[in-house]
């Protein structure tokens, strides 16, 4: 018996029910009762098959539109549904909408990007290629907070010579004064890097016993080395430890451990602590700026490249705004009117112009 599993696509199921029209037309007219009943099945059956192959077509429309995301718009296709922070129903709702990523230095918008996917961890990579795109090569220091700090990010940041002050998840838990760190927790085990073991909270040590791969999203492949306890039975620690049966197995990333340690390092030193002081008056800011005080908190288009047009024109407004206050706190101010001047001449310049190739098409 053959078992094997078929894949129909709509164009297979057309022409199969192509086929079985033809087949049904040329059968010559039923004469008896049952005849016609069975005729009467089989029309109805062919419509049935039609009527799947147009819903398999709408699945693969809809799988088409949707690429890696797992939802989007049906007004916007390109919009993919996301939880915003303003939720005036207090559901959790989401909205269609795009991750906006921007970069900004001394709170003017230096790059900008838009993303399909809502958690920041995977735009980071793409959002650092794009800046090199814009400038031609890659930022040198990187300020991000713990939103981006993923193995992924760190090993791009760190193969490509970058400096990055990126927090990851507990940084700010670890800084507080009154912090103690979970002796249980599998990453708090002692771990001897020569003879590669761990020691558990009782002193038992563990033994590599394997290791795990997993992929991410992009592909990138994460790598959990595992240890094993000898004999968690009769431990006093038991109840305190895990609830699993039998004995302890825990899974440590290595890469990641090493990359948090250098990236502790980094945003603990002087440098760092002037970057995190910083980083909050800098893209914090300038969203603030951008959503409470020019009130743009929707896009006004629809469409990936119209979208990405519709805030362009937002952030070339607003750094023109932002150089105009700094020049005016400066009393350089005369430099502005002596701009706008220049702007102007060269607008009605264009003007004339237009209208003069106007009148000579018109001629
Ligand atoms: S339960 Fe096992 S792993 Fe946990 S402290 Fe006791 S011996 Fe160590």
């Amino acid at each position: 018996e053959n078992n094997e599993e078929i894949e129909f696509s709509p164009s297979m199921l057309t022409e199969m029910a192509g086929e079985l029209h033809n087949a049904l037309e040329q059968a010559s007219e039923p004469s008896t009762k049952e005849q016609k009943s069975a005729l009467r099945k089989k029309r109805r059956q062919l419509k049935e098959l039609e009527a799947h192959r147009d819903k398999l077509q709408e699945y693969n429309n809809h799988l088409d539109n949707l690429q890696d995301r797992n939802s989007y718009s049906k007004t916007d296709k390109e919009a993919t549904f996301m939880r915003m922070k303003e939720d005036a129903m207090r559901n959790g709702q989401t909205k269609p909408g795009y991750n906006l990523q921007i970069a900004t230095e001394n709170q003017f918008i230096i790059d900008y990007s838009l993303f399909p996917n809502p958690t920041d961890t995977l735009t980071m990579i793409p959002f650092l290629k794009s800046f090199a795109d814009r400038y031609g090569q890659l930022a040198h220091t990187v300020v991000a907070d713990s939103g981006y700090g993923s193995e992924e990010n760190y090993h791009f940041m760190s193969e490509n010579g970058m400096e990055a002050y990126v927090k990851y998840n507990y940084f700010h838990m670890e800084q507080r004064p009154r912090f103690k760190p979970n002796p249980f927790k599998a990453e708090n085990f002692f771990y001897n890097e020569e003879q590669d073991y761990c020691v558990c909270p009782m002193g038992q040590k563990m033994q590599r016993v394997g290791t795990r791969h997993t992929k991410t999203e992009s592909g990138y492949v994460v790598e959990y080395a595992r240890y094993r306890a000898v004999r968690c039975e009769g431990c006093p620690l038991r109840c305190l430890c895990f609830k699993a049966k039998g004995n302890r197995t825990i899974e440590l990333n290595h890469r990641l451990r090493i990359y948090k340690q250098k990236a502790r390092e980094l945003l603990c030193s002087e440098e760092g602590l002037k970057h995190r002081g910083q980083r909050c008056i800098e893209p914090e800011a300038v969203f603030g700026q951008i959503k409470y005080n020019m009130n743009y908190k929707r896009f006004r288009h629809f469409g990936k490249d119209k979208v990405l047009m519709d805030f362009s024109f937002l952030a070339i407004a607003f750094n023109i705004k932002k150089m105009c206050t700094k020049m005016n706190k400066e009393g350089i101010n005369w430099l502005i009117k002596h701009l706008y001047g220049l702007i102007t001449d060269h607008l009605s310049y264009r003007e004339q112009n237009n209208r003069d190739y106007l009148l000579n098409i018109a001629a």
